[in-house]
């Protein structure tokens, strides 16, 4: 409620709307009064859904700056931040690239036979000889 208070809230068609610079602008209403809309809502994170595909999976400042334009949001920069974070398309493209690790190789492949074993010398005299 405080921080409404801080905007200078004007009832303009029934909407909240900040008040304030633009009172005697000849600008159009909806850009004169931006509408005031709560942090935790489902609207809200419609229109800041639609700003984010509209600007092309921007930052948080660039998105933010664009809804400005004509809405206001509660803790706006806390309120996207939060919403872009959970984009799955971003999360997707910025995430790091996995890496294999080898598993222990078998037991088999790690200990001599007995037959390589008898063989050895045989090996090595066919290399000399
Ligand atoms: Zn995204």
């Amino acid at each position: 409620m405080k921080s409404i208070q801080k905007l200078n809230p004007i009832v303009v068609k029934g909407i909240l709307g900040v008040g304030g610079h633009f009172d005697r602008s000849h600008m159009p209403l909806e850009s004169r009064y931006s509408v005031i809309l709560p942090s935790d809502s489902h609207i809200t994170n419609l229109v800041i859904d639609l700003y984010y595909e509209r600007e092309g999976h921007s930052g948080t400042l660039h998105v933010l700056s664009a809804i400005r334009e004509k809405f206001w949001i509660i803790k706006g920069h806390a309120t996207v931040r939060r919403r872009l974070s959970k984009c799955f398309t971003c999360r997707r493209w910025n995430s790091k690239v996995g890496e294999q690790v080898m598993a222990p190789l078998p037991k088999v492949r790690v200990t001599p036979s007995g037959m390589l074993l008898w063989k050895l010398p045989v090996i090595i005299l066919d290399q000399y000889w």
